[in-house]
């Protein structure tokens, strides 16, 4: 592998393995295989089920979950270091048990679920037999949670929900919705939403329309209608109002297992970039020989590498303290800088090869729609800078008196006094 970033042997072995079998069996998918997340598809019977048996087999199946839950728990250092292999393909991530949405959707029922709740969804999920949504964003407002209106309302022994929520994605083949609603509106919104498990044929959940991204005129983002949906009490996950903490637990790991994966697509942008740099001529020899050309390929490797090391010691950080709430800082970090390097390195991949780049026999225009995307799903760039920003700031104090800790007078004069006696210097002096 180009990577150096070592681990141990036994499971290099396995990382091997993986970057060999993503190569050689999953990547073709991509090109040939529609949606991943359609299981009934009996093509995905008939290919992918062995596929996903050999990973089992090489112990590699469901990573990112601890042992307890069916995953190999080899930590999110050992899981970055295989997402950056799975990131390279679209189908990967189903192929290894790990996609997303159904990832985050198994690790929240996994924390908050009852037995009954697990037993009904979690098993068959970890076993890639469903697929399932997570139904929160609403179409008038996404980013800020607190506006949302979906309601759910007690009747007798379960509850009743109404509203519309869209872009909950893979709704058309999801087995059942993770929906975020309002149960109690007179407290803050932090207190009084709460997350209900919603089979997606109950009646009164209705698809409006599927929505597409780019170019798509239908897509696999839903947009979703609940009229009068009936559920009984025992839907509810975790605690009434206990919503936002469930969401926080279900971004926290989903962010990071993205940006992982975005480590492969930037550095399948780089790759391509510079074989196209050795490869086409200009009148004075190869691009590659040209300076701008050189700019734009080492401007790229240093944007990838400080991404992949923010990645690697923010998933070396929640390995150490096992709460993502102490790495919201780092999280939040790795989301804002995620879309940018994606967006940066394919831009000058898909310039470097001209009308190539921007026709539809490159992958580009559809690697710079993944980094746009990338910087709205899962809150918007902005949002996470500012909770950077927030975090940071809790660090520091105001300053007493009008000059900062920096000012270069005082300094001295502190200093000049510390050390008068041994250097005879005239304290005051400054
Ligand atoms: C590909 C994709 C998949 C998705 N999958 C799901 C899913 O499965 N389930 C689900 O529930 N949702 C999903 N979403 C929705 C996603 O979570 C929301 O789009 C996101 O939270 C932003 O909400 P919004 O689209 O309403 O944008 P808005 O909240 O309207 O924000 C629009 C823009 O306003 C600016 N802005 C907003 N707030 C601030 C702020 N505080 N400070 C500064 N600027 C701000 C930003 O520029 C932002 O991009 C998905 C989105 C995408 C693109």
């Amino acid at each position: 592998m180009a990577w150096d970033f070592e681990t141990d042997p036994e499971y290099q072995e396995r990382l091997d393995w993986a970057d060999e079998f993503v190569r050689t069996e999953v990547e073709p998918l991509d090109l040939v295989l529609g949606d991943p997340y359609d299981k009934a598809d009996p093509r995905y019977i008939k290919i992918v089920r062995p596929l996903q048996q050999q990973v089992r087999e090489r112990g590699l199946w469901a990573c990112h979950l601890g042992p307890e839950l069916g995953g190999a728990g080899y930590g999110q250092v050992k899981l970055a270091l295989l997402n950056e292999i799975l990131g390279r393909s679209r189908w990967a991530p189903s192929v290894f048990g790990c996609q997303a949405p159904d990832s985050g959707n198994a690790e929240i029922i996994a924390h908050f679920g009852t037995e009954e709740q697990k037993k009904k969804y979690l098993r068959p999920l970890l076993d890639g037999e469903i697929s399932s949504s997570y139904s929160m964003t609403e179409p008038h407002g996404g980013s800020d949670p607190t506006l949302f209106t979906t309601r759910a309302v007690r009747d007798g022994d379960g509850w009743v929900i109404n509203g519309e929520k869209w872009f909950s994605s893979n709704a058309k083949h999801a087995e059942f919705l993770i929906v975020m609603v309002v149960t109690n509106p007179d407290v803050s919104a932090y207190q009084g939403m709460s997350m209900f498990l919603v089979p997606a044929d109950t009646p009164g959940v209705t698809i409006v329309r599927n929505v597409g991204v780019g170019g798509e005129r239908e897509g696999s983002h839903g947009y979703l209608r609940y009229e009068d949906v009936r559920v009984p009490a025992e839907s509810l996950l975790g605690e009434e109002g206990g919503a936002f903490a469930i969401a926080q637990t279900r971004l926290g790991g989903g962010r990071i297992h993205h940006a992982m994966r975005t480590i492969a697509q930037v550095r399948k942008a780089f790759d391509m970039m510079c074989e196209r740099a050795v490869s086409r001529q200009t009148r004075s020899g190869p691009l590659a020989r040209l300076q701008m050309t050189q700019e734009k390929i080492a401007d790229s490797w240093i944007e990838m590498e400080q991404f992949r090391l923010l990645v690697l010691r923010t998933a070396w950080l929640i390995d150490k303290h096992q709460d993502y709430k102490k790495v919201r800082k780092d999280i939040a970090a790795v989301k804002a800088a995620l879309p940018k390097v994606f967006h940066d390195v394919v831009q000058r991949a898909m310039h470097l090869h001209g009308a190539l780049g921007v026709s539809g026999e490159m992958p580009f225009t559809g690697m710079l729609l993944g980094a746009q995307a990338l910087g709205i799903a899962d809150g918007p760039t902005e949002v996470h800078k500012i909770t950077l920003a927030r975090q940071l700031l809790k660090d520091y104090e105001p300053v007493e008196g009008m000059w900062p800790s920096g000012h270069l007078p005082t300094r001295r004069a502190a200093a000049r006094e510390r050390y008068a006696e041994l250097l005879e210097l005239e304290v005051g002096n400054t």
